[in-house]
């Protein structure tokens, strides 16, 4: 059972075909959104946030833009209309999990201080099993 201090927030891109939704088992202040500090995620000002026992869900009204970055491994999902990136997410057989754009959660005071993750100086396989273990379950509806 979850407890009643989980915390539901939603977001939409720029144009608001995409929205996303995130269910965490903690309060907002709990989360301290990630920074990646690759010169992708500093372009698009890119904040991540996730928790493996959340729940994260996509629903997009037009078709997803999948953008590979870096080693290829991880997969962004941004609109393709705004091109506004909504999610990063990774999948292997039987897993989908995902990390929320958490700029595009309003307002930006309700978590902790963003900190800075430096994840390319991570090794590929180190990297998949960090998201595997800090990333949310992802469902993606999408147009086709
Ligand atoms: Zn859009």
């Amino acid at each position: 059972m979850h407890p009643v201090t989980g915390t539901c927030l939603s977001g939409s891109c720029i144009c608001g075909d995409v929205r996303c939704d995130i269910q965490l088992p903690q309060p907002a202040a709990a989360y301290a959104p990630r920074r990646c500090d690759c010169d992708f995620c500093t372009a698009q000002q890119l904040l991540y946030l996730s928790d493996a026992k959340g729940q994260l869900r996509i629903r997009a009204n037009t078709r997803l833009t999948r953008i590979k970055q870096g080693s290829e491994q991880a997969e962004f999902l941004a609109c393709s209309h705004c091109q506004t990136v909504v999610a990063v997410c990774y999948r292997e057989a039987g897993i989908c999990v995902g990390a929320i754009n958490a700029s595009l959660l309003q307002p930006q005071s309700q978590f902790a201080a963003p900190v800075t993750v430096q994840p390319k100086l991570l090794a590929a396989e180190t990297k998949t099993e960090r998201w595997k273990q800090l990333w949310t379950p992802l469902v993606v509806e999408e147009a086709s």
